[in-house]
């Protein structure tokens, strides 16, 4: 115990080092709330050298700067009468949302009322000052009522840590037992969650208002942990009554009725461990969690406080989450309308206290169900953040580092919603998908998904197989490299739109590490992809005839060649005849329109596998399989690009390779259909060949061509000699 209030007493004045001399520390910060900019002066003199000072003129203005930095100050002074929203006022929207836990309040006013003074007290002030003021009271009541708040925040979360570390197993075992009971039920993950989260509120406001039921938070913190297994017993249900979707029939409710008895039985013919808190609890809830105050319920007709309180809060909160959530035979009632019904008796009969519990604080019931599944997994990662800090620092974790760790948090959660990015969170443990609030409202599905991979709304957005597909890609990452990345396309709103989806992967510190879980986020790269797609479109095309260019036409033909090189595949090259005389003697434009004209042919002579593409000039490609006679499909295309244009005789010489050996390479290929071309051209235009080993030395062993010497006055630049020749294939 010595050691423990050493502790404490440590770590107060690492948080309050500034008034101890240790000026390297950050100051704590002091909002100063008074519309009187003297009063606000006087103040922050007395108070500047040792904390760092804001000012607000008045109500609506402090509670701007609390909603953001609530954490931030250590102290906030706050005048009663302000224009605009008074002191009062602001004290009730600290309530409101419970920053008042986390900042005290002192209130300095001229007011002298004492009707003022208590109100100022149930609101939560911790203390109040009155004008005029003394500097050295001031002061001294600023410092202590931080010393105050610093001592008992750090007792909260060292008893909180203890009872953590002692829930924490139960807690897993607790969780995957309710996880399959409501599996088996049919019911959201969340009903059970809300009902735990309902339960610890309740019990919580019952204990402030009576002491009749005398908890300790040790007490409350099991009782709501066992509240998960309240219908434990229905495991023992049929599945036709338990899952049937239209209203029970009298036998069949009977059965139903049984499951409380059932779950109750199976916790008392446990084995072991019969004794623990959490099974005793457990047991009095699964029992008796359908009991009436009145007596009027089931299995034994308990009456008032013969029922465990414990089962009695459970009741309540299961009543209340069973009204406002849908279900499949029913809408969800609105939180107004399920409290009235409750309070008016249409829901069964409860203990007055706990009715008046769930009255006074029906606000803060909306609230924390609607914040559930954030404030848990936050409250998880700042403890086991705190976990860290404590073992790294033998121990010390100071309340300004929970506070920053909180104030991440915040920063977090405010980029991730103005980024338009879908992030998520998957824990293999829990086999949750926790999606931001932005990307489950972009994807249209919840923002806790339990078991994703069965989850139909994300099969129809992201297609069948793609849990598969994540999780080979997680299953390439390592310890040292978790990141990973894959383009994957979503259907949102009727419209496919393509995402980077980039996860790091979370390893465990086990030997051999394993993957427990991943963090991430869906970008939507859509309009760049397709910027992208349509620049690379138009980089492999020739914008004259729209066909494939030759870079293109390698890009398509290797990755077939590579994929299936069983296949038979063949490559025809073939040139236009003295080409030249169409632009010669028709102009440019003509010979555009000659070689736009030979693409369409093409076009319509190859079948939808075949590809062709202009490679040169006047020289095209077609690249095509076969697996008969490869003769006639070649006389066939040489036939279909022959012809007449506008008086100009389209002719062309032509040059085939066919595969000769599996796997032979595209270079091979297109270099053989080049000889066999050259063949062509030199044996006279006109004509077509199929390579043979004879043309293997065509472009290094032959005369010039005397054929285009005549027609042209000079030498050919297709010969062998020339250096022109070939360069470009
Ligand atoms: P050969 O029988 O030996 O093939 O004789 P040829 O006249 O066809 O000569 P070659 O194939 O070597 O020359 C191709 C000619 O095609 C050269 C150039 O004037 C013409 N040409 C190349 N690109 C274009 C183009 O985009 N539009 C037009 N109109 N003509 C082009
Ligand atoms: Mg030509």
């Amino acid at each position: 115990m010595y050691i423990l209030s050493f502790q404490v007493e440590s770590l107060v004045l690492r948080s309050i080092g500034p008034f101890y001399g240790q000026k390297e520390m950050l100051k704590e910060k002091i909002l100063i709330v008074d519309d009187s900019e003297m009063n606000r002066s006087i103040l922050a003199d007395m108070l500047a050298d040792e904390f760092e000072i804001t000012e607000a003129e008045n109500g609506v203005e402090a509670v701007s700067i609390l909603q953001n930095h609530s954490n931030e100050y250590s102290l906030v002074l706050l005048d009663i009468v302000m224009p605009e929203m008074g002191g009062f006022d602001v004290l009730a929207v600290m309530n409101r949302f419970g920053w008042i836990e986390d900042v005290p309040v002192i209130m300095v006013s001229a007011e002298t009322a004492s009707e003022q003074i208590e109100r100022a007290y149930e609101l939560g002030a911790t203390d109040f000052i009155m004008r005029p003021f003394d500097a050295s009271i001031v002061h001294r009541r600023v410092v202590n009522t931080i010393l105050l708040y610093a001592k008992q925040k750090k007792l909260v979360s060292i008893v909180e840590e203890q009872i953590y570390e002692k829930e924490q197993n139960s807690s897993l075992m607790v969780d995957i037992l309710s996880h399959i009971v409501e599996f088996r039920n049919g019911e959201s993950g969340l009903h059970i969650q809300h009902v735990r989260t309902l339960t610890d509120l309740l019990l919580h406001k019952l204990c402030a208002v009576t002491d009749r039921y005398p908890l300790t938070e040790a007490d409350i913190s099991v009782i709501s942990m066992a509240s998960a297994l309240h219908d434990i017993g229905k495991i023992g249900i049929d599945d036709k009554i338990l899952n049937k979707p239209g209203r029970l029939t009298d036998e069949e409710f009977a059965v139903m009725k049984t499951h409380s008895a059932i779950g109750a039985q199976m916790l008392e013919d446990l084995p072991v461990h019969k004794n623990n808190p959490i099974v005793v609890r457990a047991y009095e809830i699964c029992r008796w969690h359908h009991e009436r105050y009145d007596g009027r319920g089931y299995p034994d007709g308990l009456k008032g406080d013969d029922i465990p309180i414990s089962a009695q809060v459970v009741a309540l909160a299961d009543v209340y989450d069973a009204l406002t959530s849908e279900r499949v035979y029913k809408k969800a009632i609105p939180h107004d309308e399920a409290v009235d019904m409750i309070l008016n008796g249409k829901c069964g009969s409860f203990n007055p206290v706990l009715l008046e519990c769930l009255a006074q604080n029906a606000l803060h019931v909306k609230n924390a169900l609607s914040i559930d599944a954030q404030k848990t997994s936050k409250r998880q990662q700042i403890r086991s953040f705190a976990d860290a800090v404590m073992q790294s620092k033998g121990g010390s974790a100071s309340e300004r580092t929970l506070r920053l760790l909180d104030y991440e948090r915040m920063k977090h959660n405010f980029f991730a919603e103005m980024s338009e990015e879908i992030q998520f969170e998957y824990s293999a443990g829990t086999d949750i998908l926790k999606l931001s609030p932005w990307g489950a409202r972009k994807l249209g599905v919840p923002e806790n998904i339990i078991s994703p991979s069965e989850n139909m709304a994300l099969s129809a957005l992201l297609g069948e197989g793609w849990w598969q597909r994540i999780g080979d890609l997680l299953n390439t990452t390592t310890p040292e490299k978790p990141e990973c990345s894959r383009e994957e396309q979503l259907l949102l709103g009727g419209e496919y739109r393509w995402y980077n989806i980039i996860i790091r992967a979370i390893w465990s510190d086990d030997n051999p590490p394993q993957i427990t879980g991943a963090i991430g986020k869906a970008v939507d790269i859509h309009d760049a992809r397709m910027r992208f797609n349509e620049l690379k479109e138009k980089s492999i095309r020739d914008p004259l005839t729209g066909l494939l260019n030759r870079a293109g036409a390698r890009e398509q033909i290797e990755p077939r060649i590579h994929g299936f090189p069983d296949h038979k595949y063949a490559f025809a090259i073939f040139d236009i005849d003295f080409f030249k005389l169409a632009n010669d003697e028709h102009g440019h434009q003509f010979g555009d329109k000659v070689l736009s004209y030979i693409a369409q042919r093409l076009n319509h002579s190859i079948r939808q596998s075949d590809l062709c593409a202009r490679i040169g000039g006047d020289e095209f490609l077609i690249f095509f399989e076969y697996d008969t006679d490869i003769h006639p499909i070649i006389a066939r295309i040489f036939k279909a690009l022959c012809g007449v244009i506008d008086g100009f005789e389209v002719h062309i010489s032509m040059g085939v390779s066919e595969m000769q050996e599996e796997g032979e390479s595209y270079e091979i290929l297109f270099r053989r259909a080049d000889q066999a071309l050259y063949f062509s051209k030199r044996a006279g235009r006109a004509q077509y060949h199929l390579y043979d080993e004879s043309m293997k030395d065509i472009l290094t062993d032959r005369e010039p061509d005397s054929d285009y010497e005549e027609r042209y006055g000079e030498s050919d630049p297709k010969d062998p000699k020339n250096p022109k020749n070939h360069e470009t294939k």
